[in-house]
């Protein structure tokens, strides 16, 4: 190509830039200018819906290296020792919509994708090692009590707390929440946790049930209310620019990458059940175990090709690295891949941003949008005769199994001897937390409850806070301004 002339999408040159047809100057547009309509039907499709969840967020590229020898846990090619792996890693608030404010407070959305020599690999966390839920038949109902009214498009406190109460096994996420660490400093400055209990195999086929934990090396820093409420209204995308300018600057965020393991047969008697997703494991049964590092060092060139369209999804496994009976991840092995074909499309994986560096060798096919397909004389199903690509009969017996009773019951899961809702809420409270840290955490939470109206709900409040700790109930209590009667 010669000269830098406009074309249409199919490639023809334009035929302006500026002026539709028009009958006459001053007339009406005719439906044949086939260029004005193609440039307002590519415009009125810009945009792909927004995540149901985690809407707002941003990401940058990078990579992970291994600096340690976990090999006698997970034979997973990216986690043995020296391996490089490039990555992406998205961050990202989880109630508010495309353009709400970096700085509410909310947990926030820590979704990694390796791109190993084995497949893609997403670790899709969280900044907090807990969550609200344990079960995701809830999780429709807890995201919709923390959006908006169907009636005002209002977000509103009564819902949340309503559900947050007649859900007792929030308590320990809602104190994590309402605490220093419900609004980070930045993006940089904040951990993320797989949260999740997943299984690691060695190459012996040993098991072993795992909790990963990226430590900030930034250090933590967080905001507090008043200045998360201020900038709020400063600069909406305060924690998106932040990463963007660090990265330009050179400045490379890291984080140290340690899991936590636990052999296979500690977790039918350990002292909790170690797959509810609203419990940590005490660092003093399981300690830390270094696996290596993760840095940012690329931000994106097109925010929306490799952001937006980035799908992360925890049924992405590879070798080595499997599942647990968390009833959370369960369901969220279902739900991310099918939002993913509803949201992006069918043919999701295909884009650069989510295509693996290895060959993918499936039977999948057509589709909307389909971009890649096999030989010509390819089979399109298997078994066949003529060569096609087959299972290897050893993954069968290496994905990540466990023991079930074979049973089949809608009933919680089987609890362990110290299993409660708020018994590890209360540690972090009374044990974590110093007396300033303590003195915040009810200051957020009072402010917090004072827009909730119903005085029925406020007790059901007091309550859940006394359950967690009588103290802390008494303060709340305290803290909150009396309802005019
Ligand atoms: P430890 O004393 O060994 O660990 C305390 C943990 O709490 C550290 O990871 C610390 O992070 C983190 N922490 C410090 N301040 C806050 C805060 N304001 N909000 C949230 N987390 C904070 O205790 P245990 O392992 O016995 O756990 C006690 C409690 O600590 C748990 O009930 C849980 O609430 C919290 N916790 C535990 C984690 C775990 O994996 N065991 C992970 C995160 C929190 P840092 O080292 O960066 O200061």
């Amino acid at each position: 190509m010669t000269d830098n002339f406009t074309t249409t999408n199919s490639g023809a040159p334009a035929p302006a830039d500026s002026n539709s047809l028009s009958v006459g100057p001053d007339g009406p547009l005719p439906l044949h200018d086939h260029y004005l309509v193609e440039k307002l039907a590519q415009f009125n499709r810009e945009r792909v819906p927004e995540r149901v969840v985690h809407a707002k967020g941003g990401g940058a590229f990078g990579y992970f290296e291994t600096t340690e020898d976990v090999s006698q846990y997970t034979r997973a090619a990216l986690f043995q020792p020296g391996v490089k792996t490039d990555t992406l890693l998205r961050f990202s608030s989880v109630a508010g919509e495309q353009g709400s404010p970096d700085t509410w407070r909310d947990p926030r959305g820590f979704a990694l994708k390796f791109y190993t020599t084995e497949g893609n690999y997403d670790l899709v966390g969280n900044n907090t090692p807990v969550f609200f839920l344990r079960d995701g038949i809830k999780f429709p109902d807890f995201i919709r009590s923390q959006k908006r009214m169907p009636g005002s498009g209002l977000r509103d406190h009564d819902m949340q707390w309503d559900f947050w109460t007649l859900s007792p096994e929030s308590a320990h996420q809602v104190t994590w929440l309402m605490g220093d660490r419900g609004v980070p400093g930045s993006w940089r400055n904040m951990d993320g946790f797989g949260s999740h209990t997943y299984q690691w195999v060695n190459a012996e086929g040993e098991r072993f049930w795992v909790k990963y934990h990226f430590k900030t090396e930034q250090g933590i820093e967080t905001l507090t209310q008043a200045q998360a409420d201020q900038i709020a209204g400063e600069d909406a995308d305060f924690h998106r620019r932040d990463l963007r300018d660090a990265i330009n600057n050179g400045d490379h965020p890291a984080w140290t990458l340690y899991v936590q393991v636990m052999p296979y047969e500690d977790a039918k008697s350990y002292r909790f059940n170690p797959f509810d997703l609203t419990k940590v494991w005490p660092h003093a049964d399981y300690p830390r175990i270094k696996v290596g590092r993760l840095v940012l060092n690329r931000n994106p060139e097109n925010f929306h090709a490799q952001i937006e369209q980035a799908t992360f999804a925890p049924s992405n496994f590879v070798p080595g690295i499997g599942a647990s009976p968390d009833k959370m991840l369960l369901a969220r092995i279902f739900s991310y891949a099918d939002a993913h074909r509803y949201r992006v499309g069918t043919n999701h994986a295909e884009l650069p941003v989510n295509a693996p560096k290895t060959a993918v060798n499936s039977y999948s096919k057509d589709g909307a949008m389909r971009h890649h397909f096999n030989a010509a004389d390819a089979p399109v199903y298997a078994p066949n005769s003529v060569g096609g690509p087959h299972a290897d009969p050893a993954r069968a017996a290496e994905t990540g199994g466990w023991e079930t009773d074979g049973e089949m019951t809608r009933a919680a899961a089987t609890l362990h001897a110290e299993d409660d809702d708020f018994g590890q809420a209360r540690a972090l409270y009374n044990t974590v937390l110093d007396d300033a840290a303590r003195e915040r955490l009810v200051n957020n939470i009072a402010g917090h409850v004072s827009a909730v109206t119903r005085p029925e709900l406020l007790e059901r409040v007091f309550q859940y806070w006394t359950n967690v700790d009588p103290d802390l109930g008494a303060r709340v209590r305290a803290a909150v301004p009396p309802r005019a009667s």
